[in-house]
């Protein structure tokens, strides 16, 4: 891909420049470039080819095919102008190779374009040939590039492999091409890499805009994806360190202290509770702030691991904040954290949004006299008036639900003070190292005793009948059921499809003490609805997935989720885990709808022969892909631009450890093209 001395513009480029500098580019589209997020040459250049054609096949005219897209190279002659109907420019030429000529055809161009035909030069032309009127092969708008007279052709939209960009501020893809080669010729030499130096990166821009061959962009893609992912791992190695500079109360725990406080609890610690609440302590004890995420499966005791690490706070004389992502979990976890703690003499506040007046001026100021130790609630625990005397450890649960300024403004709220994220998500160890790279992983990958695997059946809608009678028996045996309806937008829809599943029900069983729940309901409402099911006043819950997270209710034996097709597989393996929370058997019913293709049968398959929720999620991310999983509104990490999140990321735990290493010796991981140093 040496192009002639006389288009290269001088190489003074750099990747941080503004896109308007390549050449080429006019400031209308530069403008628009930038309004879509394309801002600097390293944003243009780093938005790869999604796809390649190849269009380097070269074919003779005598030998051309019918209706196959083929490139052809030929002499322009007889070119002939028509006005077509609404004003283009019509043009027919000859195009002759020497073995043979074929009529080609442009439609809607300009005169200039006409102009340069006109002077007779060799052009290279691709696309399908087909029959013309009187039966002999013609060419309609080809992609053509024209070999000017004297110059050796470098052809970037034909007669190549041709990268397929996708598209953005209105420019076509020939344009874009024509930029991409603009600004690679332009990109003056010796930028900065932080895996490759400036010259090896370059070069790997080249062929991954326009290689010679698919294996050679492939090689391309990954030097590139190599270096955006040490730049992401030495990010994160990054913050890692600067959220360890901060001190933190150091909170001092005894064996002995510890003994008690575990003994207290109705039940024993699983293996997996123990080793995540010593984990826990140990970050508690060294000054410095702990940032680790607790992963467990649902129902694998989160939050009595929680609730130890704020009991042992309390008894250091230091407050705590729990945060749950909904007024329903917060009141769940209120009452459960009181059953394991006002024993111990834990002082707990609940603050959510329907504490109001009186009661809320009473709180708050209980809490800044420190007269609380473990506060409790949603998001108003990080709204302004909310003072603590002294915050030391916030618990927060469900992270996906909340996001990284979440995390900052409670931050603010204390100091430094530790932090604990709980998650049910089981993400992947690859994926997890990436999304929460600052943050220390414990998991939960124990149940407690006595809980039996939930019997999971995929169904069809034929089965509904027998499977609400099925339901009717377990109300009957004073045990509660689920019913989710169809994973739609929350909104009008959403309810109606509660109340017809509800109807549906109350058919085949008149009389059954059955309500729905759903996203638009009142908080009160809500809570009233859940605290009659949790004490079996209501036997059948029709909910929308506002049950997804967290709802705690031992009696629930059976799960029935209506189009299951439309849920993910992880999210139905959440629903799952409301059930089989006892000793009780318990049974998941998976009902797909008519329209379910054979793959999403499949595909719910998997979950009638597994409970393992890292497995589960594993295949979701195979089959989804792993979506926002990644996405900054999480992470606070930049989106990945090259490295494939699914394919690459196990390669990130080497290169964090590198990146470490380079960090502690002092070596600088500076990269021009993602922006690093
Ligand atoms: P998660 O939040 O991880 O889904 P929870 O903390 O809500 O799980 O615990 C689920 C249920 O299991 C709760 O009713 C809790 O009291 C109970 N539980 C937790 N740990 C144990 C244990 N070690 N032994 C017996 N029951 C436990
Ligand atoms: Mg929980």
């Amino acid at each position: 891909m040496t192009a002639a001395p006389r288009r290269v513009p001088p190489a003074r480029l750099a990747p941080s420049h503004p896109v308007s500098a390549i050449p080429g580019l006019g400031p209308s589209r530069a403008a628009a470039l930038s309004a879509e997020g394309v801002a600097t040459i390293a944003d243009f250049l780093l938005r790869l080819p999604f796809r390649y054609e190849d269009r380097s096949r070269g074919r003779e005219i005598a030998s051309l095919p019918a209706g196959e897209p083929a490139t052809i190279r030929a002499r322009i002659s007889g070119v002939r102008r028509s006005r077509m109907r609404r004003g283009g420019l019509r043009i027919e030429a000859l195009a002759d190779d020497g073995t043979g000529a074929v009529r080609v055809i442009w439609h809607n161009r300009y005169a200039s374009f006409a102009d340069a035909l006109e002077k007779g030069p060799t052009a290279y032309l691709y696309g399908a040939a087909a029959p013309g009127p009187r039966g002999a092969l013609q060419m309609e708008n080809p992609e053509t590039e024209l070999e000017a007279p004297g110059e050796e052709a470098d052809p970037l939209h034909t007669g190549r492999i041709v990268p397929i960009h996708r598209r953005a501020g209105g420019i076509s893809p020939r344009h874009w091409r024509t930029l991409v080669k603009n600004a690679l010729d332009g990109l003056a030499p010796g930028f900065r890499g932080a895996t490759a130096d400036g010259a090896a990166l370059r070069e790997a821009l080249k062929r991954v805009h326009f290689p010679e061959s698919l294996a050679e962009a492939a090689a391309a893609r990954r030097v590139l994806a190599g270096e955006e992912l040490f730049v992401l791992a030495a990010r994160i190695e990054e913050r890692r360190a600067r959220l360890r500079s901060r001190r933190a109360p150091r909170l001092t725990i005894d064996a002995a202290r510890l003994r008690t406080a575990a003994e207290a609890l109705p039940f024993a610690l699983t293996g997996a509770q123990k080793r995540a609440v010593s984990e826990i302590v140990g970050d508690l004890s060294t000054g410095v702030p702990m940032a680790r995420l607790l992963q467990g499966d649902v129902g694998s005791g989160k939050t009595v691991v929680a609730g130890l690490a704020m009991l042992l706070a309390a008894k250091n004389g230091v407050q705590s904040a729990l945060m749950a992502p909904t007024e329903i979990l917060a009141e769940q976890h209120a009452t459960s954290l009181a059953h394991l703690l006002t024993k111990a003499g834990v002082r707990l506040g609940l603050l959510t949004g329907r504490v109001r007046g009186a009661a809320r001026t009473r709180l708050l100021a209980a809490l800044s006299a420190g007269e609380i130790d473990v506060l409790v609630g949603t998001h108003a625990l990080i709204e302004d008036p909310v003072r603590f005397r002294q915050l030391a450890l916030v618990v927060v649960d469900e992270q996906h639900r909340f996001g990284v300024a979440h995390r900052a403004k409670l931050f603010r709220k204390g100091g430094s003070p530790h932090l604990l994220v709980m998650t049910a998500t089981p993400i992947p160890r690859s994926l997890a190292w990436a999304i929460y790279g600052e943050l220390d992983v414990s998991v939960l990958d124990e149940k407690p005793p006595g809980r039996t695997r939930v019997t999971t059946r995929v169904r069809e809608e034929s089965a509904r009948e027998r499977i609400v009678r099925f339901a009717a028996e377990r109300v009957a045996a004073g045990e509660r059921v689920y019913v989710v309806v169809p994973a739609i937008e929350p909104g009008p829809r959403e309810v109606a499809a509660a109340r017809q599943t509800l109807e549906t029900i109350l058919k085949i069983v008149p009389g059954l003490p059955a309500a729905v729940l759903h996203g638009r309901m009142k908080p009160e409402e809500r809570s009233r609805v859940l605290s009659d099911f949790a004490l079996g006043r209501i036997g059948v819950l029709v909910s929308t997935t506002v049950v997804e997270v967290g709802v705690d209710v031992p009696e629930a034996t059976l799960m029935v989720v209506e189009n299951a097709e439309s849920f993910g597989l992880a999210q139905l393996h959440q629903l799952r885990g409301r059930v089989g929370r006892s000793h009780r058997r318990s049974w998941c019913a998976l009902i797909v709808g008519e329209t379910a293709s054979p793959e999403a049968r499949e595909r719910m398959a998997i979950l009638e022969g597994t409970d393992d929720g890292f497995l589960i999620a594993e295949k979701d991310l195979e089959a989804r892909g792993p979506g926002d999983l990644l996405g900054s509104r999480q992470s606070g990490l930049p989106p990945l631009r090259v490295a494939d999140p699914f394919r690459d990321l196990p390669r990130l735990r080497e290169m964090r450890a590198e990146a470490a290493r380079r960090r502690a010796a002092g070596v600088l991981s500076a990269s021009d093209l993602f922006g690093y140093e």
